[in-house]
């Protein structure tokens, strides 16, 4: 029931972490003022098999984050279809000739990073009559390596999504640089997702789930802190 020993594979117990992990951000939120439950937990089982989700599920957990469409359309079907009110999200990076597929399997999309990605999901949303949420990537580090819209960019692309491409943004996400206080970048989010008017706030992984929720974070990304190590590819 520790969430200390994630670093040994396929020892730990994914719903037992799960429950710490809600507990633990839960008295993070009230230290920081703010109401318990109110941070959701993405668990992204990326790499894991069906197996090693499937407990989670039947305990009762219904958020799950997947970075790959292709690995999530080999895994989640048969279990959306079992367990129907499952809320999918992608979370990695997405290319155009994937919008089809990522618009068919997912609720949510959060890697929403360039014009050309919003013209395609905008032509699929359309044709499938079906409308995944969808989140602004932003490269809050200014990061070369990292993909996602600059901060200084981000309320004008929002825009262009609602006005060129008439999709409607529901918030932002982000991943922070490694080895750097993540702090004053979740702060840095919190501000530009109000001022562009957005409620919605992706950030905090296994490494800095509490700070993020205090900071502002609505919705956690936790890996390996609930499903254990991820296995070799
Ligand atoms: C893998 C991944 C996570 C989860 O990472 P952990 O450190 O295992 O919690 C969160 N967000 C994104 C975008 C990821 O690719």
């Amino acid at each position: 029931m520790t969430i200390d020993d994630h670093s040994l594979p396929n020892k730990t117990d994914p719903v037992a972490n799960l429950a710490a992990i809600r507990e633990e951000i839960n008295l993070a939120l009230v230290e920081a003022g703010k109401p318990a439950d109110s941070v959701a937990i993405v668990a992204v089982s990326k790499q894991h098999d069906v197996e090693r989700i499937l407990p989670a599920l039947e305990a009762g957990h219904r958020i799950f984050g997947e970075n790959r469409v292709q690995e999530a359309q080999a895994k989640w079907p048969d279990l959306i279809s079992r367990f129907s009110d499952t809320e999918l999200r992608l979370i990695g990076p997405l290319q155009t000739n994937k919008a089809k597929e990522a618009v068919a399997l997912f609720d949510v999309i959060e890697s929403l990073d360039r014009p050309k990605l919003a013209a395609a999901l905008a032509k699929e949303i359309k044709k499938q009559e079906k409308t995944p949420a969808l989140f602004v990537q932003v490269n809050i580090g200014e990061e070369d390596q990292k993909s996602g819209i600059a901060p200084s960019a981000v309320q004008a692309f929002v825009d262009d999504c609602r006005d060129e491409y008439g999709l409607s943004i529901e918030g932002l996400m982000c991943i922070p640089p490694a080895d750097a206080d993540p702090a004053p970048h979740f702060a840095l989010m919190a501000k530009l997702a109000k001022s562009c008017g957005l409620h919605s706030l992706s950030m905090g992984m296994s490494g800095d789930y509490t700070i993020a929720a205090q900071l502002g974070a609505t919705h956690v990304r936790i890996g390996s802190a609930i499903f254990g190590q991820r296995p070799p590819k």
